[in-house]
Formats: C-alpha cells, sequence, structure tokens
C-alpha cells in the first residue's frame, strides 16, 4: 500500500473543501476503497473520511420518493420494515450480498461504486485497460466464463458486479451528488457508463464529487418484485447471473414490467425488451419465458459464457412469476 494523508471530515463544507484537492478519495464504509488500496488498484494521496457526517445515514420513507442517504449501511436497510414490505426486491438484493460482515460496514453509496471482480483487473499483473488503460485486455483470449454479455467493448468484457445497483435498476432511482461546485442528481441509468475505450472510466463521478443519497420513486410495482441471484455457492459469492423484477397486475394481466439483469452486463442493465414481452399480456410461465428469452436475444457470449444465456432466460422467468405471485 502506498503512503496516503487520512483526514476525517467533521462537516460537509470540510469534506467536500478536502475532496477538491488533487489526488482525494472518498472513504465510507471503506469495503470497496480499503480493498482497492490494499490490492493496489487504487492510490488515493487523500482519504477523506466522510463516515461521520451528519445527515447521510437516513432513511426516508414516508412520501412519493424513497430516500437513502449515503452512509446508510447495507444491513439496516434490509431491515427496514417499509422495505421489507413494499419493495422486496431492494432488500432481497442486499440480504443476497456479500456477508453479514461486510453488510454491517458497508454503505449503500459506496456499493453502487463496487469495481469489477474480473481475475485479471484484481490480479494486478495482466495487461488491463481498466487497471492501466492501453496496456490491452487478458481476458480477450483468456478465462471468460465471468465476463459479460452485454455492453462489452474491444478494450473490456468485464461485468458490474452489484446485487444493490441491479435491483436499483429495475425502479426510477437516481443518485444525488455533490461537489465544492455544487450538486447535481443523475438518473441512475445514466450513473455507470459504457464502456467505450475507455473502461478504466466507470461512473459519470467528478473528481472532487461524492455521492450524497439515492432517490427511488414511490411504486406499487415494488410490492410484486423480487431480486433472484443465481451464484456458484450459495453465499458471499457474486452473481453469476441475477435478476430483479418489479410488476403491476391488472388481474392476471401485466400492467407494467420493469426488469434488469445482473452478472452479464458491463452495468446494471435494463431490458427494455423483456418488459416488452411482458407488458399487456395474461402472464403464464410460457409468457415469463418468452420474456427471458427476450431479455437474452441480443446477448453476444463467449467461449465459455454461453451458458449464461440459458440459465438467464429462466432466471428472467422464475423471478417474474414469483414477482407475479407476490
Ligand atoms: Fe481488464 Fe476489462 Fe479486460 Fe478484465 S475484461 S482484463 S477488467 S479490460
Amino acid at each position: 500500500m502506498q503512503p496516503f494523508t487520512y483526514v476525517r471530515a467533521g462537516s460537509m463544507d470540510e469534506a467536500l473543501h478536502e475532496l477538491s484537492q488533487a489526488g482525494s478519495a472518498v472513504l465510507a464504509g471503506g469495503t470497496t476503497m480499503v480493498d482497492l488500496m490494499r490490492g493496489g488498484l487504487a492510490w488515493p494521496q487523500r482519504l477523506v473520511d466522510i463516515g461521520h457526517l451528519p445527515g447521510l445515514s437516513d432513511i426516508d420513507a414516508s412520501g412519493s420518493t424513497l430516500r437513502f442517504g449515503a452512509l446508510v449501511r447495507m444491513a439496516d436497510a434490509a431491515e427496514h420494515p417499509v422495505l421489507k414490505r413494499d419493495y422486496p426486491a431492494l432488500v432481497e438484493s442486499l440480504q443476497q450480498a456479500a456477508s453479514q460482515q461486510l453488510r454491517n460496514a458497508a454503505t449503500l453509496g459506496g456499493n453502487i461504486l463496487q469495481r469489477t471482480r474480473c481475475p485479471y483487473f484484481r490480479d494486478g499483473v495482466s495487461a488491463c485497460n481498466k487497471r492501466v488503460p492501453g496496456s490491452g485486455c487478458s481476458a480477450l483470449d483468456g478465462e471468460d466464463r465471468e465476463m459479460a454479455l452485454f455492453g462489452t467493448s474491444d478494450a473490456c468484457i468485464a461485468t458490474y458486479p452489484g446485487d444493490w445497483g441491479t435491483a436499483l435498476a429495475a425502479f426510477d432511482t437516481s443518485v444525488e451528488l455533490r461537489s465544492a461546485a455544487g450538486s447535481r442528481v443523475v438518473p441512475f441509468a445514466q450513473f455507470h457508463t459504457a464502456y467505450g475505450d475507455d473502461p478504466a472510466v466507470e461512473t459519470v463521478l467528478r473528481p472532487g464529487e461524492m455521492v450524497t443519497a439515492i432517490t427511488v420513486k414511490a411504486t406499487p410495482a415494488g410490492r410484486k418484485s423480487t431480486y433472484l441471484k443465481v451464484r456458484d455457492r450459495q453465499s458471499y459469492a457474486y452473481a453469476v447471473v441475477s435478476a430483479a423484477v418489479a410488476l403491476e397486475m391488472d388481474g392476471d394481466t401485466v400492467a407494467s414490467a420493469r426488469v434488469s439483469l445482473g452478472g452479464v452486463a458491463s452495468r446494471p442493465w435494463r431490458s427494455a425488451d423483456a418488459e416488452a414481452a411482458l407488458v399487456g399480456r395474461k402472464l403464464s410461465e410460457k409468457v415469463a419465458l418468452e420474456a427471458g428469452e427476450a431479455a437474452f436475444a441480443g446477448a453476444a457470449p463467449r467461449r465459455q459464457n454461453a451458458f449464461k444465456v440459458a440459465l438467464g432466460r429462466r432466471v428472467v422467468a422464475r423471478a417474474t412469476l414469483h414477482a407475479a405471485a407476490r
């Protein structure tokens, strides 16, 4: 680990001032940033600890918009009574992420900033455009079982690893950002960027900017929602394939559908094709499977990950039927 300066911010103004200094990075729960620093994947000169800032650790679920302060712990959100009743997909995504110890420490704001688990990125030595721009991509001719089916580029084929982010993508979600220059709100669908030529850039977060809150527009579809995650082992593992589904039903007919995919794309991946295959139709196992097929119709499988297509179709179908049955 490289030497760095630790600064504990006592106020938002102090935090934003410190973050405006070159080479600064945010420390909150520490489960992402410390992991990256220990792995030699992040080298901040100044680490600005925002973990004690007031006003960022609350959940407001009382109005037409759910508001999650950036410092809310994953474990606390997973136990929130309104979320458990009205937004099971959000709760299930948190319950199935990481381990209980990590969920006790990790924050919701930090969680959406998780970086890929691509082994070539993490090993610190392989050619990797995400770690060292322009160095190449070892996964293109290497092990690609874990890699993405959607949103890849010639420069990077890695998956986005988050569960919470995948579930958020199935709702009308926004991210509130602050810097010394001011505040802005970014739709979650635009928060993570397409890989393009420079996969080292993963979000629209600017230097000196920090996540202060995540908001989700309240919807009756939340009650008929679920997050289904398939992984190589039953706990403490990233998704091989996951799906979040939120439905509004008119009797047996799907009035509205939101479907997002995890473990298969470069960023949280909303599937408009799956949604179109559901809306206006009387839900049945056949229709749910057709939605799964639509979700993966545009997939670009590689040598070792084509199994994700067949698996993903069934994950979407199962999640859809489960959500509707709620
Ligand atoms: Fe790096 Fe992306 Fe290639 Fe993995 S897939 S080695 S993260 S450039």
